[in-house]
């Protein structure tokens, strides 16, 4: 069985963002960028499916600007086969939407026909938990979301989802789309000797166009903004004057 999994590339999950002082996006300029957690926990998982013998071929997708091939490579260096770089415009102020992302992985689905779609739950720069969702839809696929365990059985896999206040076990017919969950795996570190395998995996490139695919951005960003700053704390000299306080003052009790 072939396993697709989409990997994104994003700011790094220790650096501290900062906003473009016009408010228009996040300044990633010099900035540390890195796999998107939650993908680098889905390409462990296809891994340990081939290392299982339960996969026999694991394909590895990025979809954004030509640096999105550092992010490949680190896929195939954690073990998938093979790579395909969708690449998009590099000027910085263009944005991949994710429906634009689905219908990119919708038509990658068609022509490479996986058994299995792993995919993040959220990328931690957009956060925005639409792409899988959005791909079982396109490509008319049972999906489980939030997985925290996933099995594959005879033309089924059977995924654990992690859901309010529990687990959830549902059972799934493939081909399926899954996004991963952060309890599924700890992915190994990535060993000098399979970064230099990874270096000589094939990496194919094509355009959204090549896939009959329009990536222009549906949704318009208005504004984006630093949380608000913590005010500082106070020292309370007793128990009965923090309960006061956050009975009368703060008003949570
Ligand atoms: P999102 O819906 O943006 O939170 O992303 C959810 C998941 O979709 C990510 O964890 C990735 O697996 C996949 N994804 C989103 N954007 C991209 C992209 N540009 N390239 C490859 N995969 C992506």
């Amino acid at each position: 069985m072939k396993l697709l999994v989409p990997v994104k590339r994003v700011v790094d999950y220790n650096v501290k963002v900062r906003v473009k002082s016009d408010g228009t996006s996040v300044d990633v300029a010099g900035v540390k960028m890195s796999m998107n957690p939650f993908d680098e926990i889905a390409v462990e998982e296809a891994v340990r499916l081939k290392e299982k013998g339960v996969a026999t071929e694991i394909v590895v997708v990025s979809c954004g600007a030509s640096a999105c091939q550092e992010t490949l490579r680190t896929a195939l260096a954690i073990g998938a086969d093979r790579a395909i770089l969708v690449e998009t415009p590099s000027d910085p102020s263009f944005e991949l939407q994710p429906l634009a992302v689905a219908k990119i992985l919708k038509a990658l689905i068609d022509k490479e026909q996986p058994g299995l779609v792993i995919l993040g739950k959220q990328a931690i720069d957009d956060d925005c938990n639409q792409t899988g969702q959005m791909l079982a839809a396109l490509a008319d696929l049972p999906q489980a979301t939030f997985a925290s365990k996933v099995e594959v059985l005879e033309g089924k896999a059977r995924v654990t989802r992690e859901v309010d206040g529990g687990l959830e076990t549902v059972e799934v017919t493939l081909p399926a789309v899954v996004t991963t969950d952060l309890r599924l795996n700890e992915p190994r570190y990535v060993t000098l000797p399979n970064i230099m395998k990874a270096k000589k995996k094939p990496l194919e490139t094509v355009k959204p166009a090549d896939l009959g695919v329009d990536v222009t951005p549906r949704i318009k960003t208005l504004k984006v903004s630093e949380p608000v700053k913590r005010g500082a704390g106070v020292k309370v000299p007793d128990v009965a004057t923090l309960v006061d306080k956050l009975k009368n003052e703060a008003k949570v009790i």
